[in-house]
């Protein structure tokens, strides 16, 4: 059996690798490393893909969500409302802009956002949400946006792990997650759905005017060259970056179904195990699984993780610690047992191999490992 890994890019470039070489050789004989014409192909293709106005590509996830912030217009002091249970990067630039973080707990089977507990968090300060569509599953985005549009307040979806996610609306329409809010912001970071071999990331919009100036602010607040009508950044993605993204969202939607049906292989093993839960699911959202989560009951989570790791099965704990509770964030006066179902998944939660490339070989293994310890 070929090693576990938790994410095997190796072996999804190897499926590529023809392609995937002469697009970067492309930009290389062209030497257009900025701005070349294959980040214009990008934003166009990932525009049709997922039905969206405006695909303005940048540097990373995190530079994405500043970036969204800033072209709101977001003042000190402004409140955002978001998630307790995400990666850091989703809270860090609502810091850095001097936005003052409201944090609100998560629902404790499909972790994303409690609607009811957002609107609770809301002052007359508030003056965006930010959904994380968390593990790949979106957030309850209806009620999201029902709760912004009553209070007159933006929305920006986190959409880093859950790119080519759907979502269904009670009229019956789909969007692709992403979509629905203000504005999107994704991160192309290679271990993400949609990779690149570096950093990389998109904010999308339907808006036009938000989208020039989120597109001015990602370089350096300008339109025509060295005239700066706003303070911006410098944040690009690179040509290399864009042409293998370009090709690999060829793939996105089988890549999609490889992580689904890995999870369907895990859901079965696990589903009749009470010391076991499998990840809830969202019955207006389909789940892209950038992970597939597990929450423990009765079996000690870190011995466990040790079990695994021992028999060669990497497992991770995403995420170990509450945002609430951490040092740099101690100044918002937050203390241990606000948000309950946050503090409680951090003590339970594993997350298992999850990628395109897992072998029915190598799922019927960890199934088998894992089952095998919580029966002993
Ligand atoms: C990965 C990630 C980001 C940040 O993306 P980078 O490209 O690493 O900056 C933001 N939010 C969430 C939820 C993520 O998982």
């Amino acid at each position: 059996m070929k090693q576990i890994q938790m994410v095997d890019l190796k072996s999804q470039y190897s499926r590529i690798k023809p392609e995937i070489d002469s697009a970067i050789q492309n930009v290389i004989n062209n030497t257009s490393f900025i701005n070349g014409a294959s980040v214009q192909d990008f934003s166009s293709n990932l525009e049709k893909y997922l039905d969206v106005k405006h695909v303005i590509p940048c540097a990373n996830g995190t530079d994405a969500l500043q970036i969204a912030l800033m072209a709101l217009g977001l003042k000190p002091g402004d409140e955002v409302i978001t998630s307790d249970f995400t990666f850091i990067a989703t809270v860090e630039v609502v810091a850095l802009l001097g936005l003052k973080l409201k944090f609100v707990d998560v629902d404790k089977n499909t972790f994303n956002l409690i609607p009811e507990e957002v609107e609770k968090a809301i002052t007359p300060k508030t003056k965006a949400i930010v959904p994380v569509h968390m593990f790949g599953q979106g957030a309850n985005m209806e009620a999201i946006m029902k709760i912004a549009k009553k209070h007159n307040i933006f929305v920006i979806e986190d959409t880093a792990q859950a790119i080519g996610g759907e979502y269904k609306c009670t009229d019956g329409k789909t969007k692709k997650l992403g979509t629905i809010g203000t504005i999107g912001c994704t991160s192309f970071f290679p271990s993400k759905n949609l990779g690149c071999f570096g950093d990389g990331g998109a904010i999308f919009t339907n808006n036009d005017e938000l989208a020039i100036k989120l597109k001015q602010i990602t370089n350096h607040g300008s339109k025509v060259k060295y005239y700066h009508d706003e303070i911006g950044v410098n944040s690009r993605l690179d040509s290399i970056q864009a042409a293998i993204l370009n090709v690999k969202l060829k793939y996105l939607d089988e890549y999609i179904l490889a992580r689904q049906k890995a999870a369907n292989f895990y859901d079965n093993a696990f589903k009749n195990n009470s010391k076991i839960k499998i990840p809830g699911r969202d019955k207006n959202s389909t789940h892209v699984f950038h992970q597939y989560t597990l929450q423990l009951e009765g079996i000690n989570r870190d011995d466990l993780k040790e079990h695994l790791n021992n028999k060669g099965i990497p497992a991770m704990i995403y995420y170990p610690y509450p945002l609430h509770l951490q040092n740099a964030y101690k100044y918002l006066g937050y203390k241990k047992n606000d948000f309950p179902n946050t503090e409680n998944l951090c003590n339970k939660v594993l997350s298992l191999p999850m990628h395109t490339e897992l072998t029915n070989e190598q799922l019927q293994f960890i199934t088998e490992t894992v089952l095998e310890y919580a029966n002993k």
